[in-house]
């Protein structure tokens, strides 16, 4: 394929270190906030931020349907931590009553949002991850965990005990931010199997 044309949904969160990571990976990045945005690339990256005000925002931007059809379609993605939570199949703890994440069913999987927040905001840990030869260093805030994986879904990583990293199919979800530490390892694998 010619160079892939990566969006990264910007709505809210840290659009710009992924921008960044998808082009030094040899993507064409660009943001994505619009329908025709949506429609003009070949893959999508949600970026962390908060899974709540994601999706009330995908709402009134008219996406959160286009989004699901598009994801059904087949289009590949890559979430990292509130991207991780809106890509699975079912959201625990989504949020209070009216504002929850809702989930986007783009990976047969359930996370539990802010599951290592409950323990500690935010840690540090470098993991094994499927696929690379050395360890990632992982950032985790307020990060999800995966409570459950579907038979289709790949494990890439774990983080003290729980599952952190998963690829099912071109969908690929991290529960930590690859963009904030110059690492490119893992925007490259999402990047070149498209
Ligand atoms: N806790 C956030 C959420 O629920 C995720 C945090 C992050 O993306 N760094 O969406």
């Amino acid at each position: 394929m010619s160079t892939p044309r990566v969006g990264v949904l910007a709505l809210q969160g840290d659009t710009r270190e992924h921008l960044a990571a998808l082009r030094e990976a040899g993507a064409e990045a660009s943001t994505v906030r619009r329908l025709r945005e949506l429609e003009a690339v070949d893959a999508l990256v949600i970026p962390g931020g908060e899974s709540t005000a994601m999706t009330h925002l995908l709402r009134d931007f008219e996406l959160l349907d286009p989004l699901r059809v598009r994801l059904a379609d087949g289009m590949p993605a890559y979430g990292s931590c509130a991207g991780m939570i809106l890509l699975a199949t079912e959201i625990l703890d989504a949020g209070a009553a009216g504002r929850e994440a809702s989930p986007l069913k783009a990976i047969d999987m359930t996370v539990r949002r802010n599951a290592f927040g409950r323990q500690v905001d935010s840690f540090e840990a470098d993991i094994d991850f499927t696929g690379l030869d050395t360890p990632v260093h992982a950032v985790f805030i307020r990060a999800p965990w995966v409570e459950r994986v579907g038979p289709d879904v790949e494990v890439l990583g774990q983080a003290g005990g729980h599952i952190v990293a998963v690829r099912q199919g071109k969908v690929l979800a991290t529960s930590f931010h690859p963009e904030m530490t110059g690492d490119r390892r893992i925007h490259k694998l999402f990047v070149e199997q498209l």
